[in-house]
């Protein structure tokens, strides 16, 4: 990333955002899909120990352990010291058991263990919570 000029402001004032923005769009960059992650996925090359951002896991447990997240088979999770056998949603498990994964509402802060949850109460706590902003078009 180069293009760092938008955000340098001389006067120490935020001219593009709003408060409530910037507020946003911290809890944006630090919620789970976009913080780093260890992988401690156990396989025959030992332990990965890759940091991997949250949106990329299923990426790379694609690439780099040939492990689909939709893969519905039986399976047994390989994650360091875990071997609990897992039918269903790997990535979910690993999210809850082993990436300590909440989504957090970006308006409150209350914490879901689904991202659909997190979601559908984020559309009505925008909704109901008023910051005194103008409206906006979205
Ligand atoms: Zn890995
Ligand atoms: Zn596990
Ligand atoms: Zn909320």
């Amino acid at each position: 990333m180069s293009n760092r000029s938008a955000y340098t402001y001389g006067d120490g004032f935020n001219h593009d955002f709003t408060d409530e923005d910037a507020f946003m769009l911290v809890n944006i960059a630090s919620s789970p899909e976009h913080r780093l992650h260890t992988c401690r996925w156990v396989d025959n090359a030992g332990r990965c120990g890759h940091d991997i951002q949250g949106v990329s896991f299923p990426a790379h447990f694609r690439d780099r352990h040939g492990i689909a997240f939709l893969d519905t088979r039986f399976m047994k999770c390989q994650w360091e010291d875990c071997m609990e056998c897992i039918r269903g949603n790997l990535f979910l498990h690993m999210q809850q058991k082993h990436l300590a994964w909440r989504y957090p509402c970006f308006n409150c802060g209350a914490e879901f263990p689904l991202k659909n949850m997190r979601d559908v109460h984020f559309t009505q706590c925008k909704a109901t919570v008023n910051w005194g902003l103008p409206n906006k078009s979205e």
